[in-house]
């Protein structure tokens, strides 16, 4: 009979190289004691969902704040599900958000000295240690047919016993080399499996940076490691690419725990030292009837990172809230620290939460509204047109018909201790800046406007008229001065308090008639500050808009 070495020569004749040409060709890294080498491994078959940028995030974090290594590497061996150009797209997405490999695959090139980071241009690599694997009688081909599958699944389920290709089960395991040769020969079609030594009766223990130590049962399937399209599976790559890019902490999503076993089982046969690994609580969300469930990428817009470039939200807003799920002390660091600097962060495993958290759009709002509100008026304006050439037509088209007076609106109540936070993603910016452009001012009113219904047609017309009068050269505590006097002469109470004191012998207060005006010039009840509008509007426009309206109401 044919030995495992014969067969491992008959399957992979033309690979000449070993396990220790490999373990010299990738040396260990050279790095200062503590530093850790973390990777992203995306597999390019879509969008970047925002729990792998969660993902990428963290171990990015660790490996910055250790001093070492952050690397991607493209996991392309799913041929059937790659969607072309997706590789690319993660990358340039990640570095959007501020996430940039040291190493890698990075999109239109690669960089490193422990590549391809590619899984599909790394098949001599796998094929050494799988013809190892064969030689030492740990891997074996399997040449059962979907249909025997089926009918080993069929025999499990009606014996209610753990389904799968193990112990038992594992036909191709009784074949002795000499069957194996002939089959070869005869050319049918075969995959390579691990042969595992475990028994999932058997606990192991295992330890988690983020979950601690646990147990659970040991891996006993014998598991596809090469494909017949001659690409490893994940599991096996995983192994292989980890060992020889010399990872020191895999950080992945939580739904890869139930393969953990099959993964200390490699490593172990191997020899290798595993390395640690943190697996990241899934992001949830509360569907309509009030239940957790997973974000899906099929069902929630806010799963797609592009979801928030596309609706124009700063991306250092869906960072601080990602890092907010990350560590529960962030938020209060982040409180502390301005809103500035974000980067400086320490990120630590025992501080993140197990549960899965939230998705909670409200906080990404909030955080969008605080990194708005410290931008220049320069920033905001380079900002919005990078997002609406890319995304918005409209918008470019109103930010380029007068650079400068876009700025100036979005600079009212800006240069201050306290900013106004009143905007947090570009794709609202007409409808809340609309009504500085007469265009859009006039179709905004065509509906109408909501004056207080207390007030009677004359007395608004009587009020605009005197407010026709009012001075903008003045300082703003001086025109409201003024205003409230107007408001006086007309018959309004100059504030709350002496209105409320005696109600009878006032139409209204001075804010009743500062809102009148406001509708008239702005068309809504709510603007920013009211004599900043007017300044930036222009006595002009101001003006006519109220004599537009006088006449409308006539
Ligand atoms: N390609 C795998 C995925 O996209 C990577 C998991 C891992 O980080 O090991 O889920």
């Amino acid at each position: 009979m044919i030995s495992n070495i014969e067969l491992a020569n008959l399957i992979f004749p033309d690979v000449k190289e070993t396990v220790e040409d490999l373990e010299k060709r990738y040396p260990l890294r050279n790095l200062k004691e503590g530093a850790e080498v973390t990777r992203f491994a995306p597999s390019p078959t879509g969008f970047l969902h925002t729990g792998s940028l969660f993902t990428s995030l963290i171990c990015h974090k660790v490996a910055k704040q250790t001093g070492g290594v952050f690397y991607v590497r493209l996991e392309d061996t799913d041929t059937k599900r790659e969607i072309e150009g997706s590789g690319e797209q993660l990358l340039s997405q990640l570095k959007i958000f501020g996430i940039t490999p040291d190493e890698g695959y990075l999109g239109d090139s690669e960089k490193g000295n422990y590549g391809p980071y590619v899984q599909s241009k790394r098949a001599d690599i796998y094929k050494v240690v799988i013809k190892y694997l064969l030689e030492i009688g740990r891997a074996y081909p399997c040449f059962c047919s979907s249909d025997d599958l089926a009918k080993i699944r069929e025999k499990q389920e009606k014996a209610k016993i753990l389904p799968g290709y193990y112990g038992q089960f594992a036909k191709c395991r009784f074949l002795n080399n000499d069957e194996r040769k002939a089959k070869i020969e005869a050319g049918e079609p075969f995959v390579i499996r691990f042969k595992s030594s475990g028994n999932h009766i058997r606990k192991i223990k295992v330890h988690d940076l983020v979950h601690g130590d646990f147990e659970i049962a040991q891996n006993d399937q014998d598991i596809v490691i090469y494909k017949s399209d001659g690409l490893p599976t994940y599991h096996f790559a995983h192994v292989c690419d980890d060992h020889f890019m010399r990872t020191t902490t895999v950080i992945r999503g939580e739904e890869w725990i139930p393969s953990l076993p099959i993964h200390v089982e490699l490593f172990e046969t191997l020899g290798w030292k595993a390395p640690n690994y943190a697996h990241l609580p899934v992001i949830m969300k509360l569907d309509e009837q009030g239940h957790k469930r997973k974000l899906s990428k099929r069902l929630d817009s806010e799963a797609a990172v592009s979801y928030f470039l596309e609706d124009g939200y700063p991306p250092e807003s869906l960072i601080m809230y990602l890092l907010t799920i990350a560590n529960s002390n962030f938020e209060e660091w982040i409180l502390a620290n301005k809103f500035s600097n974000m980067y400086d962060f320490t990120f630590s495993f025992e501080k993140m939460s197990l549960e899965g958290a939230l998705f909670d759009m409200g906080k990404v709002n909030f955080f969008a509204r605080e990194i708005f509100a410290k931008y220049t008026k320069e920033e905001i304006y380079e900002k919005a047109k990078a997002y609406s050439e890319k995304y918005n037509k409209e918008l470019l088209e109103v930010i380029n018909r007068d650079p400068k007076y876009f700025m100036e609106i979005m600079n009212i109540e800006r240069e201050r201790e306290n900013p106004r936070k009143d905007f947090e993603k570009f794709s609202s910016l007409i409808s809340s800046i609309g009504f500085f452009y007469d265009d859009y001012y006039e179709a905004s009113i065509k509906e109408g406007l909501s004056f207080n219904e207390k007030f009677d047609k004359e007395i608004i017309k009587q009020v605009l008229n005197k407010l026709k009068g009012l001075d903008l050269s003045l300082e703003e505590q001086e025109w409201f001065n003024q205003m409230k006097t107007f408001a006086e002469e007309e018959g309004f109470a100059p504030n709350g308090k002496i209105f409320k004191a005696n109600p009878e012998a006032y139409k209204g207060t001075v804010g009743d008639v500062a809102e009148m005006l406001r509708i008239v010039l702005t068309g809504k009840k709510n603007s920013p500050n009211l004599y900043y509008v007017m300044k930036v509007l222009g006595k002009d426009t101001c003006l006519s808009r109220i004599d537009n309206m006088i006449n409308k109401l006539l």
